[in-house]
């Protein structure tokens, strides 16, 4: 082989190197723009290209050689088409512009080897064919292979002088010089490639670093990493920020260098069982933010390990819990305070299943919480609550709305108990209702007591019958079914006789049994459709309806009466108890509630008057006298006022010698519009109304300044008598005013005489005896008035201070012509003196009466024998009279 083609080619060799070494040291690899390094390299290529053809070695005289070839096939396998394609063109200009006859041959030697080159580029990648020796040999072997046949393009007379020239260097020495400047090419793209990677992971190395930092910084949690020596290695935004310390700072110190004792100590308690179980460990730490605020931390110290496996530390992190425990807490408070309400409280889903009870709850129903959770609250029912009700709390639920209303519940036991309730859907922040919650009160209570309230607004407590109220309503209903029906219906007012009485003489206690039994046998002797109601007191209504006719109500109230005939047994005594009725019908007496109840109680007064134990029905002459009743109270309340009163004074007589010791002032009411009144009609209606206190005071007013001017006149012993009625003997100032009376007059106590009935002693009154003794303190005389017509009771007037007895007129009046009356006054003026008390026999009408009374030894009389009550210039006059004679 010749030395210059073997010397041309290592300096060929040479110059691909250096390419390769300048191609490096550009560092073109590094260049971003891929297209600008592939030009570049397509450039550096050709002017290598370009070189190598301006170094040819003459192979034999007038045939120059050059490995542009191995460049270009070498360039097409390595940089790819664009740079082999930019070589190609340089060189093949540059050899075109060269000519000669080899400028054909000369270009095709540039061009099929680049052609070569890429197709061997293609092949090896798309098949992943590695380029090592033997195939880089190949190449090279194919190229020359190739040159050598371009040769055969050559002039005829030349062709076969170079091929055979050429045949030995390129076929033996030009594809290892290929194969040795491929491997050269290989590897340094492999250390590229490799530079490249390690760049490139670099990069990504730092990307993810980056990347994490940020993330651990964007964590509000304090996350730090310790050595195993308790050294900061690394510390997050966060904890930076919460500790004010730089990383810096905190880097390679523990906490001890940099947090107070009692936050290291916290910290160290967590780490050290962290790193001595090599577990993650849990704890809380309380530390305080930069504004002094304490915080709550939930700690977290996690181990971590190398590649090794050997411990190198461990991981902190520290998330703020302050927020969550204040809300943990409150909501412990909240369902603490639900837990122990005094109010039911109950939470459902949607579709009412018990999901929560609280314990009043549990008291309330007798259901644990167990029996009750996963139940629908219907268990609770108890068949009493109307249906609509519940239809109603469910429209209400659907709505999105909050229902109240009361339930009649059952317990565990089958007690029922009322329940208000109100009831709302639960709402999320969105405003959707997902949960029920039931707030219940036991209102069993208040129910039992409502009732009773109105039961007792209804029924009178002592019978047990309906009252006023109810009976007068019960009238009204019972009025319209018979204008409806166009039946009658009658009312019945019933007055038991003498019940005051009997109150007061065996106390209120009996009195009620009476009213009880009374009561009791009214109703037996009724049909159920009838109303039995007590008006009060002793008056007691019957309403019946259905009715035919009048006699059906004759045949009732008859057996009424009959009824009562039988004595009623009261503390093992028997009393007999009559009473008055009075009927009135619809529609023939009148057809409003208030107009029948007068008219019934109009005959009832009738019956009364009649001699009580009877019953009659209402006629129209009945209402007269109640009318006459109304006026008079009507007229009564004005009479005072308007000087309608006056007294009349009906003279004491001493039988002894028929001289004037005293004087009754009896009342007199003169009225404008109704004429004059007798006291038996209008003292009736004053004392129930209560005007006679006034009247009464006003009597003894004008008694006793009328006396004082009698007293001075004719005779110091003289005494004026002024009846007192019952209600008067209540005002607890009686004596007090009395007292002060005598003192206004100047007159001693003995110039008064107060006359008193029975029915004073029987009012029972704890005061009577006080009054009556502050009476006798006074010198006040005290008279029993019509003894005999009451209970003419010997003890009271055992009992009682009594001065004087005034035997009644009727007894009186037949002293003459009948001989048992006789014996009754005769009996009477002897017990009276037995007793120490004079007496004075009223209403002696003849001598006759009166000499009998002086022969029975009787020391006063008043009488029209004597004189008529008349008024005070008469008795003046008398008076006058009497101390001239
Ligand atoms: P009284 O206290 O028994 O009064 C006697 C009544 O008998 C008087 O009737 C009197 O007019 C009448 N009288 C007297 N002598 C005779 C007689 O010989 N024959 C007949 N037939 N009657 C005679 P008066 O004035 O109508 O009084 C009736 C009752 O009214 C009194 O009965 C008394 O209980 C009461 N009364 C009168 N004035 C007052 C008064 O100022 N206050 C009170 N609380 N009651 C009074
Ligand atoms: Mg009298
Ligand atoms: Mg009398």
């Amino acid at each position: 082989m010749d030395t210059s083609s073997f010397n041309g080619l290592i300096q060929n060799a040479a110059l691909l190197l250096a390419l390769g070494i300048i191609y490096d040291s550009l560092g073109l690899q590094n260049l971003q723009s891929r297209y600008l390094r592939k030009v570049i390299t397509g450039v550096l290529t050709g002017l290598l290209g370009i070189t190598l053809m301006h170094s040819p070695w003459e192979m034999t005289p007038g045939v120059f050689f050059d490995t542009r070839w191995i460049l270009i096939s070498l360039s097409g396998l390595f940089f790819g088409f664009v740079p082999t394609l930019i070589a190609v063109v340089m060189t093949v200009t540059l050899r075109i512009t060269q000519g000669g006859a080899g400028m054909i041959v000369g270009s095709l030697v540039i061009i099929l080897p680049a052609i070569i080159g890429l197709v061997w580029r293609h092949v090896s990648r798309t098949y992943k064919i590695p380029y090592n020796w033997w195939r880089l040999y190949l190449l090279g072997l194919l190229v020359q292979v190739t040159v050598l046949c371009l040769m055969l393009l050559m002039p005829k007379d030349m062709r076969f002088d170079i091929i055979r020239a050429l045949a030995p260097t390129l076929l033996g020495i030009f594809p290892i010089g290929t194969m040795l400047l491929g491997m050269i090419l290989r590897r340094q793209y492999v250390r590229r490639k490799a530079e490249q990677e390690v760049l490139a992971s670099r990069h990504k190395l730092n990307q993810e670093r980056s990347l994490l930092r940020g993330l651990l910084d964007a964590i509000p949690d304090h996350i730090f990493v310790k050595d195993n020596d308790g050294r900061y290695l690394a510390a997050n935004k966060a904890f930076q920020e919460f500790s004010q310390i730089t990383e810096a700072t905190i880097l390679g110190k523990t906490d001890s260098e940099l947090f107070n004792p009692r936050l290291s100590e916290a910290n160290a308690h967590i780490e050290d069982r962290t790193l001595n179980s090599d577990k993650l460990q849990m704890g809380e730490i309380w530390s305080v933010n930069p504004d002094h605020e304490p915080r709550l931390f939930e700690a977290l110290r996690a181990p971590y390990w190398d590649h090794n496996n050997s411990r190198q530390g461990l991981v902190g992190i520290n998330h703020d819990i302050t927020l969550k425990r204040q809300a943990e807490e409150q909501i412990l408070t909240l369902s603490q305070a639900v837990e122990q309400s005094p109010v039911s409280v109950i939470i459902t889903t949607m579709n009412g299943d018990i999901e929560y009870v609280n314990s009043h709850f549990e008291k309330t129903t007798g259901y644990s919480k167990r029996e009750a959770i996963g139940r629908n609250p219907r268990f609770l029912k108890s068949g009493k609550t109307p249906e609509g009700r519940y239809q109603d709390l469910w429209k209400s639920i659907i709505e999105g709305k909050s229902w109240q209303g009361e339930f009649q519940n059952q317990t565990k036991d089958g007690d029922i108990f009322w329940e208000r309730a109100h009831i709302a859907p639960v709402l999320d922040s969105n405003g959707r209702a997902h949960h029920l919650l039931a707030v219940k009160q036991d209102i069993t209570r208040q129910k039992e007591q409502e009732e009773k309230i109105l039961y007792q607004a209804h029924f009178d407590n002592l019978t047990d019958l309906p009252n006023r109220f109810l009976s007068l309503n019960r009238l009204e209903m019972t009025l319209k079914e018979g204008k409806r029906d166009n039946t009658k219906v009658a009312v019945l007012f019933l007055d038991l006789d003498d019940f005051k009485k009997v109150n007061d003489s065996y106390g209120h206690a009996v009195g009620d049994t009476l009213l009880v039994e009374a009561a009791r046998r009214l109703q037996s002797c009724l049909r159920e459709t009838d109303t039995v109601g007590r008006l009060g007191g002793d008056e007691f209504i019957i309403i019946i309806n259905n009715l035919n006719s009048a006699a059906e109500v004759e045949s009732i109230a008859l057996n009424l009466l009959e009824t009562f005939r039988e004595p009623l047994l009261v503390e093992d005594r028997e009393m007999l108890l009559t009473m008055s009725i009075g009927a009135a019908l619809y529609p023939d007496d009148g057809d409003e509630p208030a107009e029948l109840l007068r008219s019934a109680d109009s005959a009832m007064y009738f019956s009364k008057e009649q001699g009580r134990n009877a019953f009659h029905f209402f006629t129209e002459e009945m209402n007269v006298g109640l009318k006459r009743r109304v006026q008079l109270e009507e007229h009564l309340h004005n009479a005072l006022a308007r000087d309608e009163l006056h007294l009349l004074y009906q003279p004491v007589i001493d039988l002894a010698n028929g001289h004037i010791v005293g004087a009754e002032a009896l009342l007199r009411w003169n009225s404008r519009e109704l004429g004059p009144i007798y006291p038996d009609e209008f003292i009736p209606i004053a004392e129930q109304t209560g005007l006679i206190v006034p009247i009464g005071h006003h009597v003894l007013v004008e008694a006793l300044r009328t006396t004082q001017d009698w007293v001075e006149q004719f005779c110091a012993d003289f005494h004026v008598a002024v009846n007192i009625s019952p209600r008067q003997f209540r005002d607890s100032h009686l004596v007090e005013k009395i007292g002060n009376l005598l003192q206004c007059y100047k007159l001693p106590g003995s110039s008064l005489e107060l006359e008193i009935t029975e029915g004073v002693l029987m009012a029972r009154n704890s005061g009577i005896e006080r009054h009556l003794e502050g009476l006798n303190h006074l010198g006040v005389r005290i008279s029993m008035d019509d003894f005999g017509t009451g209970y003419s009771s010997l003890s009271y007037l055992r009992n009682y201070p009594f001065d004087t007895l005034k035997i009644d007129r009727s007894f009186v009046e037949d002293i003459t012509v009948d001989p048992s009356d006789l014996e009754l006054v005769n009996a009477t003026i002897d017990m009276a003196h037995g007793l120490g008390l004079t007496v004075i026999a009223e209403g002696v009408e003849t001598e006759a009466q009166k000499k009998l009374l002086i022969k029975k030894g009787c020391e006063y009389a008043q009488g029209y024998l004597f004189s008529k009550p008349v008024s005070a210039e008469a008795l003046q006059q008398l008076l006058e009279d009497q101390a001239k004679a």
